[in-house]
C-alpha cells in the first residue's frame, strides 16, 4: 500500500452493526466528523434476528434487516460515513490512531471497536462437511429450506431459544437440545418456546452429526447417563454461544472470556480508544445495551475532543 491518502476524521468506529452505527449516529449528530468501516458492510448479528420484538418502541417488531437498514440511513442522515472495508492495522502515533484498510488510510482522533462476536462451532464430527447442507447457524437464512420437516436446535441461551420459536412456524417438529437441565434464556422466551411445542432433550449433547450428503440424524448423549441415541433429523441449527472479535485489539486486557474491558464510559485502558457493544465485557447482550454503549461512546468521545 503506497501513496494513498490519509483522510482525518474525529471519529472513526470499526463495526457497523447496532452499537457501531447507533455510535455513529449520535457522534455525527453531536457534530463530529464520523466514518464506520465493516468488512461486511452495514448489519451484523442483528441480520439473523426474524422478529426484533423487545427493542422498546419499536412494535410491532420489525425484522433484523429492515432495522439495520433503518440504522444506517438514519447514521447517514446525520452526516456519519459508512465504508465497506476490512480493517488490518491499528495504531497509535503522536496521540491519534492510524488505521489501514487494504486500500486507505484513516486518521482518527477517537477510535472505537464495535467488532461484535460471531457464533461458536459444536466442534463434532458432521458439523463441517454437512455444513450448508442441513448444519446451518442462521435460522432465518436457512429455516424456509426446513419447512414441515424435522428440525433440531442446539444450545440454550436467547438464540436457541428465540430461533427455535421462530423455526415452530416453519415446522411442528422442532426439538433443541440443551446440555443442562435449566435453560439459560431469559424466561419470557422460554416460556414463550415451549408453548410453541418446541421439544426439550435435556442434559444432552451431540456428539455427531450424520448424513450422506445432507443431515440425516443426529447422535445425542445423556451427559448424566451416558446413554447415546440417534435422533432421526433434516437439520442442525447450532446456537452455542459467541466469540468476540478482537485481534484487531489484542494488546487490550479483556476479561476470561475474551471480551474488551471497559470503564463506564466504554473507554478502554487507550485513552481515546472505546469498545461497545457484544465486543465488551459486561453483563447483558441485547440489541438495546449495544446501542446504549454506542451512544455513551459517542457522547464521551465529543467531549474528549472538545475538550482537547
Ligand atoms: P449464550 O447466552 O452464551 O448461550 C449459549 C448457549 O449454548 C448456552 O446455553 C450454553 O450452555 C450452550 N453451549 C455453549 N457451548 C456449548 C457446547 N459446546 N455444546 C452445547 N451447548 C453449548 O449465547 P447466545 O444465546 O448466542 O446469546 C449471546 C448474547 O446475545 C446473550 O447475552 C443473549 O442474551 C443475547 N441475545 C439476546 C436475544 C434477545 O433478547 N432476543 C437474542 C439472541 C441473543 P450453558 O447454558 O450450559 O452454558
Amino acid at each position: 500500500m503506497e501513496n494513498i491518502d490519509c483522510e482525518k476524521f474525529d471519529y472513526v468506529i470499526i463495526g457497523a452493526g447496532c452499537a457501531g452505527l447507533a455510535s455513529a449516529q449520535y457522534a455525527a449528530r453531536g457534530g463530529l466528523s464520523v466514518l464506520v468501516l465493516d468488512v461486511a458492510g452495514a448489519g451484523g448479528q442483528v441480520l439473523q434476528i426474524s422478529e426484533l420484538e423487545n427493542y422498546p418502541g419499536v412494535f410491532p417488531a420489525v425484522d433484523g434487516a429492515t432495522y439495520m437498514m433503518t440504522m444506517q440511513k438514519q447514521a447517514e442522515a446525520f452526516g456519519a460515513k459508512v465504508v465497506q472495508a476490512q480493517v488490518i492495522s491499528i495504531d497509535k502515533t503522536g496521540g491519534n490512531f492510524m488505521i489501514k484498510t487494504k486500500k486507505a488510510a484513516y486518521e482518527a482522533t477517537c477510535l472505537c471497536i464495535a467488532t461484535g462476536a460471531i457464533h461458536r462451532n459444536l466442534e463434532v464430527p458432521g458439523e463441517k462437511e454437512l455444513s450448508g447442507r442441513g448444519v446451518s447457524y442462521c435460522a432465518t437464512c436457512d429455516g424456509p429450506f426446513f419447512r414441515n420437516k424435522k428440525i433440531v436446535v442446539v444450545g440454550g441461551g436467547d438464540s436457541a431459544c428465540s430461533e427455535a420459536i421462530y423455526l415452530s412456524t416453519l415446522s411442528s417438529d422442532v426439538s433443541i437440545i440443551h446440555r443442562r437441565d435449566k435453560f439459560r434464556a431469559q424466561q419470557a422466551v422460554i416460556d414463550k418456546m415451549l408453548n410453541a411445542g418446541v421439544k426439550p432433550v435435556y442434559d444432552s449433547v451431540v456428539k455427531e452429526i450424520k448424513g450422506e450428503g445432507r443431515v440425516q440424524s443426529v447422535i445425542v448423549e445423556n451427559v448424566k447417563t451416558g446413554e447415546q441415541t440417534e435422533l432421526t433429523t433434516d437439520a442442525v441449527f447450532i446456537f452455542t454461544g459467541m466469540l468476540p472479535q478482537t485481534e484487531l485489539v489484542d494488546m487490550l486486557p479483556k476479561d476470561p472470556a475474551g471480551y474488551i474491558i471497559t470503564d463506564e464510559n466504554m473507554e478502554t485502558s487507550v485513552p481515546g480508544l472505546f469498545a461497545a457493544g457484544d465486543v465488551r465485557s459486561k453483563p447483558f447482550r441485547q440489541v438495546v445495551t449495544a446501542v446504549s454503549d454506542g451512544a455513551i461512546a459517542a457522547h464521551v468521545a465529543s467531549e474528549r475532543i472538545r475538550n482537547a
